[in-house]
């Protein structure tokens, strides 16, 4: 059970041949015996999970069940999650339980799906390797001394070890796309503003989208149909349809034009991650894709530019914890004033801090015209990039991350060489594009691969499908890390 395909866990609970209770104790059971050597989950609650599956039962006794409804769930810890302790990986809400749902878990939970559990996940999700978690590093499945990734890393690792069906993530610049790369398993960070971002705790306010992370890219069409949606109290949220992402799966890929951008095979690919992403490619001009060569001339500005913008978002959208946490407090401002910093010295971490200071600096009057505005220009000109590129060819491929998965501090002490993981990942997330990573295969020490599909506005339908014809005609998304049985 604990490797079934969602579709196969919706038809045994359809069937009755098993109940939400009995699969959410099995996976609950696994999460005991193995979290140890995970630390995929920050916080598991039994009872709250079991109440749920009970209600799930009844809901599919009655025959109103949804493809989803009865099966467990993570849930990344950004997500408020009623009544469940939601600490986004940080001491400063480390007894923060949320008192109200996120519009995601609203979501799951209105179609009686499980949570089985809040997810591990580098502090306010910056990171990417999840060593910035205050709950400690998560490891990676297929290698216990390799970083699952980050800043979903928590989910991700959860996946590959299956502890969990699937899971939901979060995507700045590579955070659902990276980890899904570095254990072997699949992601789609949607369109931005297809995914409610209430209740999703604030990074950076202009990329933030929520997203699946499952073992393949059937499981996350099914996902990504209950995540989408608008959201009135998300003020980005877009105002569209909902849709059956599931609905172009088992369309052939005959005549399909997919771009390469020749910035993303010039350097910086490992020889071991070049190699699997050509026989991948290779792969889909047997299912008869075309290739086409397309350029993405801005795109090596993409990490100094989403390091000017993102930390100046953090940096605004961070400072409200200190109110939350002290404000009521404080009896003067001064001695407000010195609330927020014995709050920050306290509550954040190191790399939190950096990226206070960083967004204080960028935004900060004399500053704020070299360095924020220059830093959105030049997004406009990324985004630019894509709309001229996207004229040639329908959909986009390269490398997820430069790298297979680096060993736990090996690159904790060199921020600039931390920030590179997502080079491939972050320029898309500027444009506001759906992004999306599936395994290709091992490389160094036989460590996951992905391959990163970008697609226009709007297209995950069609992400789904390309990712889906190549995950027929290959097994890399079914193998499962040794010791996982
Ligand atoms: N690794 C990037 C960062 O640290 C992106 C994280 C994310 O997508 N949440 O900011």
């Amino acid at each position: 059970m604990f490797n079934a395909s969602l579709k196969q866990l919706s038809t045994q609970l359809a069937e009755r041949k098993i109940s939400s209770v009995e699969l959410t104790k099995e996976f609950l059971q696994r999460i005991k015996t193995l979290n140890a050597e995970y630390n995929a989950f920050i916080t598991v609650n039994e009872a709250l999970s079991l109440a749920q599956a009970q209600n799930a039962d009844q809901i599919i006794a009655a025959g109103q069940a949804n493809k989803l409804t009865g099966i467990p769930i993570a849930q990344k810890d950004i997500f408020c999650a009623k009544d469940w302790l939601t600490t986004c990986g940080s001491k400063m809400l480390s007894n923060f339980v949320s008192p109200y749902d996120a519009g995601v878990i609203e979501r799951f939970n209105q179609i009686g799906a499980v949570n089985i559990g809040k997810t591990n996940m580098d502090e306010f999700a910056m990171g990417s390797s999840n060593e910035t978690s205050f709950y400690g590093p998560v490891r990676n499945p297929w290698d216990v001394a390799a970083v699952p990734g980050g800043s979903s890393g928590g989910s991700a690792s959860a996946v590959a070890a299956r502890l969990a069906p699937a899971a939901t993530g979060t995507d700045t610049g590579g955070s659902i796309r990276q980890p899904a790369a570095l254990c072997g398993i699949s992601g789609i960070k949607p369109t931005y503003g297809l995914v409610s971002r209430y209740g999703m705790i604030a990074f950076a306010s202009s990329l933030d989208q929520g997203g699946p992370m499952a073992k393949s890219a059937e499981d996350l069409a099914l996902m990504l149909g209950v995540m989408t949606g608008f959201d009135a109290r998300d003020s980005t949220s877009l105002q569209r349809d909902s849709e059956d992402y599931t609905r172009d799966l088992e369309k052939p890929l005959s005549g399909l034009r997919i771009g390469l951008p020749k910035e993303y095979f010039a350097k910086g690919m490992s020889k071991d991650v070049e190699c699997a992403v050509e026989q991948a490619l290779d792969e889909y001009r047997k299912l008869g894709a075309e290739m086409v060569e397309v350029s993405l001339p801005n795109s090596q500005l993409s990490i100094p530019v989403y390091y000017v913008l993102a930390p100046a978002e953090a940096s605004s959208n961070l400072s409200r914890f200190d109110g939350v946490r002290y404000g009521h407090r404080a009896k003067s401002y001064d001695d407000l004033n010195d609330m927020y910093r014995k709050s920050r010295a306290e509550g954040f971490g190191a790399e939190v801090k950096r990226r206070i200071l960083i967004g204080t600096y960028v935004l900060s009057h004399g500053y704020y015209d070299a360095y924020y505005i220059k830093a959105q220009k030049v997004r406009r000109l990324i985004t630019q990039d894509f709309v001229d590129a996207f004229k040639q060819c329908d959909i986009m491929m390269g490398p997820t991350s430069p790298t297979v998965a680096f060993n736990i501090g090996e690159k904790s002490s060199d921020p600039i060489q931390m920030y590179l993981s997502d080079i491939y990942t972050s320029a898309a997330s500027l444009a506001g594009l759906p992004g999306m990573s599936v395994p290709i295969g091992f490389g160094d020490k036989n460590r996951p691969v992905g391959l990163h599909i970008i697609g226009n506005y709007f297209k995950e339908a069609q992400m789904l499908n390309v990712a889906h014809q190549y995950q027929l005609v290959t097994d890399w998304h079914q193998r499962l890390p040794t010791g996982i049985d």
